[in-house]
């Protein structure tokens, strides 16, 4: 076993015979810890798209942590989880009439992305305070399609029509008191670093009313042994340093935001599963697995790699082995390349009944699962020292169907 599991697999085993599989156990002391690496930053922020359980947004709200919303329905999580309405944030690159009609109710902080959005935000909240998101011509993410920075993403307001967007918000009332720019998803320290310097020429522009910047989030993190470590102090200090130019030429303290998602939750949860059947098709062996891209997206969305643990065999023999799924699509593997070719990992022999715990899945695990095949959404469990609690039940038929109606 390369590094250790984040919680142990004899306790993984009793949480699969008590729950069933596939199940997602998530480790609150490895999420609190990642809160505390950040304590470089003014206001940590989670994007709660990575994992919007209410139960992980009640714990982070506990240790002051912020939320971001991508849409009404998480705007409407954020507050059901017990945040106040301006902590907050919604960020996107349009309203829908749902997300309108809350930031008219509620003093939400609002993270422009379009400067088509400004007019609608002016009257559905005159006067309002606004952050402008920034695409700052680049982008960095773990593939093009999670890069949200440069002239092939859809999102912020164009570097060249920040000004522009700054005039339009400022002759609409608007008081723009943050910029913020969040350039891709996994993306690289040199790329994060580069970002911080979107707002040199900016803030000067928005001097009288600006009190905030935001990193966004990207902090990559550590899927397989050999991803380079991410530095997380030097990206820190290259923000703190443009926040400090920023405040010196605004002439005030700027409060400085980060705003992760994968880095706060991604390492704390594991995907148990087991295993239904084994064959041998050609030359690779598959172990067929309860979970599958209904379950975990990433392996067959973006060919991500997640590290696979075995937690019953103890078969020294260790051989190539593809995991893959029970879905009727022949996408659905575990281990495949990036270019979506099958990928054997190295696994002890196994047998129908043995568990697998697929790891690192705390972030774009379950936030991304489907119902595909009429496959039920799995339990979530969080253990807290001896502690493991349920915090969403493993769904039933009666509930896929519950919005269905009969002929
Ligand atoms: C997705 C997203 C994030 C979080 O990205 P991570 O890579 O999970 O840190 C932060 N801010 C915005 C606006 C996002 O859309």
């Amino acid at each position: 076993m390369s590094r250790e599991l984040v919680i142990p697999a004899a306790r993984l085993r009793e949480l699969a015979r008590e729950f069933g599989t596939p199940l997602y156990v998530y480790d609150e002391a490895t999420i609190l810890e990642r809160v505390r690496r950040l304590a470089g930053f003014d206001l940590v922020r989670y994007a709660q798209k990575a994992n919007p359980n209410l139960a992980l947004l009640a714990l982070l709200r506990s240790v002051g942590v912020a939320v971001d919303a991508v849409s009404a329905g998480e705007i409407e999580r954020a507050l059901r989880a017990g945040y106040a309405p301006d902590e907050v944030a919604y960020t996107a690159d349009l309203f829908d009439a749902r997300a309108l009609e809350f930031i008219a109710r509620k003093p939400l902080r609002v993270n422009c992305g379009s400067v088509d959005m400004l007019p609608l935000l002016a009257k559905a909240r005159p006067g309002a305070e606004v952050v402008l998101r920034i695409n700052p011509g680049f982008g960095h993410g773990h593939g093009l399609r999670v890069t949200t920075g440069g002239e092939s993403s859809k999102h912020g307001i164009w570097h060249v029509d920040a000004p522009n967007a700054l005039n339009v918000a400022q002759q609409l009332g608007l008081a723009v008191v943050g910029l913020h720019v969040h350039i891709g998803s996994g993306s690289d320290q040199r790329n994060l670093a580069l970002a911080a310097a979107a707002f040199e020429n900016l803030a000067p522009l928005v001097r009288r009313t600006l009190k905030s910047l935001s990193a966004g989030g990207g902090i990559p993190i550590p899927y397989r042994d050999a991803d380079p470590d991410f530095e997380l102090g030097s990206y820190a200090q290259t923000w703190r340093d443009a926040a400090r130019r920023a405040s010196e030429c605004v002439g005030r303290k700027l409060k400085l935001e980060v705003e992760p998602g994968r880095f706060l939750v991604a390492e704390s949860g594991l995907l148990v599963t087991e295993v239904q059947g084994t064959k041998r098709n050609g030359g690779f062996d598959y172990a067929l697995v309860d979970a599958g891209f209904h379950t975990l997206l990433r392996p067959a969305m973006y060919g991500a790699y997640h590290r696979i643990e075995a937690l019953t065999s103890a078969d020294r023999n260790l051989r190539p082995t593809v995991v893959a799924g029970p879905l009727c699509e022949s996408g659905d593997v575990f281990t495949l390349t990036s270019d979506g070719a099958p990928d054997p990992r190295l696994l002890p022999a196994l047998a129908r009944g043995d568990l697998l715990a697929i790891c690192d899945v705390g972030a774009y695990g379950m936030s991304m699962a489907s119902r595909y095949n009429s496959q039920p959404l799995p339990a979530e469990v969080l253990v807290s020292g001896d502690n493991a609690r349920l915090i969403r039940r493993r769904e039933s038929l009666e509930d896929q169907l519950l919005h269905e109606l009969d002929l």
